[in-house]
């Protein structure tokens, strides 16, 4: 397979937070990977509601001069099926991102210091063999000892792999104008936004509202902006969407010569869809790991399934809990116990 080329040490597919990450921690040991993006611009479209917690500054600062907004908290309402009503605040210092612009950062930093990024260039085919991977775009194919996924929700180097596609929920978000500056985001249950919620997280003089759940349509994000019309004009700035996996960590997630990071290891908190932080993190210890398996400190890969054990049994629990909502969700006399018994207070 290998016709005497070139064999590069890494390459990662995805120049989004995953990718990103992985390849700053990579540079940071010595080592300059070969990136491939499908996007032709880092960061766009935004696919995200783009809020991540305060405590995320413990492991980067790199996102400080990419924070849009702060917020103070989580205020969380659940409408029951005869019209009940439970709502509650969580104190909960957080941010919200200009995402596009952390990540212009990201990719700024690990050009400068020799990473190649190409843009506009899906990889479309993959070969994986014992010791050597064959990474085919529409320009180029070309060979590396170590592969990583960073390719969000329906990645193709797992198809490639040969391992089974996640489940994936859908989402839709709007931008829209406020009618007065928010402290706080905002959740809302409803039985009809069925296994999922919908939200509004402000952004300065704009907010991002969204829904996720199964059968996610316009109409029923229609249903969020109704509700919270006292705080939004209903006038749509931008549309956007994405996919969540939501059942937890991939059963595997590293072999011989291939790594998943972020969401194409299915890393997104399944009940609260959160995948941020996870996604940087991921790429973080991933890195470590290649760099140690690259310069002969350790035998193979496997590491990083150990590093990864306490996230995998966070993300299990909450599957649970994901799992317990969804059996009772038609539980019309009990669904504001339901939700409040999994949802993030009970944590
Ligand atoms: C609507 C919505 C709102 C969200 N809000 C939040 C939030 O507020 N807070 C939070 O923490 N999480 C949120 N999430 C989850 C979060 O966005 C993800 O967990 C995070 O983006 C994962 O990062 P990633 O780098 O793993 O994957 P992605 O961000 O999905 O990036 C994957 C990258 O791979 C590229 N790619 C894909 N296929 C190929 C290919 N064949 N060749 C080359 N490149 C390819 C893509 O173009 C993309 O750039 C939200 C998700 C959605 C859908």
């Amino acid at each position: 397979m290998k016709n005497n080329k070139k064999i590069y040490d890494v390459v990662i597919i995805g120049a989004s937070v995953a990718g990103l990450s992985t390849a700053t921690k990579l540079i940071q040991r010595g080592i300059k990977p070969i990136i491939f993006e499908r996007k032709s611009t880092i960061g766009f479209p935004v696919q995200c509601a783009e809020y991540i917690p305060a405590a995320f500054s413990l492991t980067t600062k790199s996102f400080i001069p990419a924070i849009a907004q702060n917020v103070d908290g989580l205020e969380t309402h659940i409408i029951g099926y005869n019209g009940e009503f439970h709502q509650d605040y969580i104190q909960q210092k957080g941010h919200i991102l200009y995402r596009n612009i952390w990540e212009q950062i990201l990719a700024t930093d690990i050009l400068k210091k020799g990473a190649k990024l190409f843009l506009s260039e899906p990889i479309i085919n993959i070969k994986y063999d014992n010791d050597i991977v064959y990474i085919e775009t529409y320009k180029r194919n070309i060979f590396a000892k170590i592969i990583v996924g960073a390719d969000g929700p329906q990645s193709l180097v797992s198809m490639f792999a040969g391992l089974q596609s996640q489940k994936i929920m859908p989402a839709i978000q709007w931008c829209v104008p406020l009618k007065k500056r928010l402290d706080r985001n905002y959740i809302l249950f409803h039985p009809e936004i069925i296994g999922g919620y919908g939200w509004l997280f402000p952004k300065g003089d704009i907010a991002n509202l969204g829904i996720g759940a199964w059968g996610v349509s316009n109409s029923k994000l229609s249903i969020i902006a109704k509700y919270f019309s006292e705080f939004i004009y209903e006038k749509k700035i931008s549309i956007s969407g994405g996919l969540i996996p939501v059942y937890g960590m991939r059963e595997l997630i590293c072999r011989n010569n291939f790594i998943f990071v972020g969401d194409s290891a299915g890393l997104t908190d399944p009940i609260t869809g959160a995948g941020i932080a996870n996604a940087y993190e991921s790429g973080q210890l991933a890195g470590d790991t290649i760099a140690d398996y690259l310069n002969d400190k350790i035998n193979n890969l496997d590491v990083y399934t150990v590093k990864m054990k306490f996230l995998r049994l966070c993300l299990e629990r909450s599957k649970n809990k994901r799992l317990d909502m969804e059996s009772k969700w038609n539980n019309e006399k009990g669904f504001i116990e339901n939700i409040e018994g999994n949802w993030i207070h009970s944590r």
